[in-house]
């Protein structure tokens, strides 16, 4: 294949092109100085595909941390995902995509301030807590906001463990936490958690999802009637791996 056209973001290519084969053409086109960056499209849309038959019920959310690059987001954006952004940047590149308010959840249980003002005037309202802290600075900047309480559940075998900074203990901390939330007079919704990165571990996710139930039920005890469950991220990425275990 020939890249003919660079100015084009995305190429349809035909025949044998393999990665490798696109970034030899690129080079030897001799009009390309700066770094550059290829992706393959094809693959996102399969994933989302999979994504779909295997959880039918699971509206995917894209992590904007993993990889922000607009092609990117702007084909997740046209597939109709839903987005995970954890600053006022995050939020900042996907509304300029023309997502709406309703399709983010702003998913870092410890927001700065400027931040979740800025949350507010742009009307992300869902959004996750996992602290005293954080429930007291949603009621002064943001009380109309939508909670998700994150707690703490992680798989053992993992590349790169999140428990250790975010999520509270579905048993010694959510109780107190959600009357917190009750007593402020804020809503709640739902509940998240992240067995970490990378996971390797299928059954995290059920220990994760028995744990959240619980949490559901003392939830219900303080009249809340939660609707969302956040089943986070550390599903399979690679062409090895596959979702179909989980
Ligand atoms: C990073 C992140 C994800 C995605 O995690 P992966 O391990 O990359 O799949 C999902 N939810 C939250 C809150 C995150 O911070």
């Amino acid at each position: 294949m020939k890249l003919t056209n660079m100015e084009e973001r995305i190429h349809i290519l035909h025949g044998q092109s393999t990665t490798w084969s696109v970034i030899k053409d690129i080079v030897s086109s001799n009009n390309q100085e700066d770094a550059f960056y290829v992706c393959d499209v094809g693959d996102i849309i399969r994933k989302h595909k999979i994504w779909k038959a295997m959880l039918p019920r699971v509206e995917p959310f894209y992590a904007v941390k993993c990889n922000d690059n607009l092609v990117v987001l702007e084909v997740l954006n046209a597939l109709g995902t839903g987005f995970d952004c954890a600053s006022k940047a995050e939020i900042n590149k996907v509304m300029g995509l023309g997502v709406s308010s309703d399709r983010i959840i702003f998913a870092n249980p410890a927001k700065p301030a400027s931040h979740l003002r800025h949350a507010a005037e742009m009307g992300v309202g869902l959004m996750t807590f996992d602290s005293d802290t954080e429930l007291h600075k949603i009621k002064k900047l943001y009380p109309d906001a939508r909670l998700v309480i994150r707690i703490r559940s992680d798989a053992v075998d993992v590349q790169c463990q999140l428990g250790n900074k975010f999520g509270c203990d579905a048993n010694l901390e959510a109780p107190s936490l959600l009357a917190l939330a009750a007593h402020l007079d804020l809503e709640v919704v739902g509940v998240s958690f992240h067995v970490g990165s990378g996971c390797r571990e299928p059954a995290a996710f059920n220990r994760a999802i028995r744990a959240a139930k619980g949490v559901f039920e003392q939830a219900q005890r303080l009249g809340y009637n939660l609707s969302l469950l956040d089943i986070g991220g550390g599903y399979p990425g690679g062409k090895a791996e596959s979702i179909q275990q989980i």
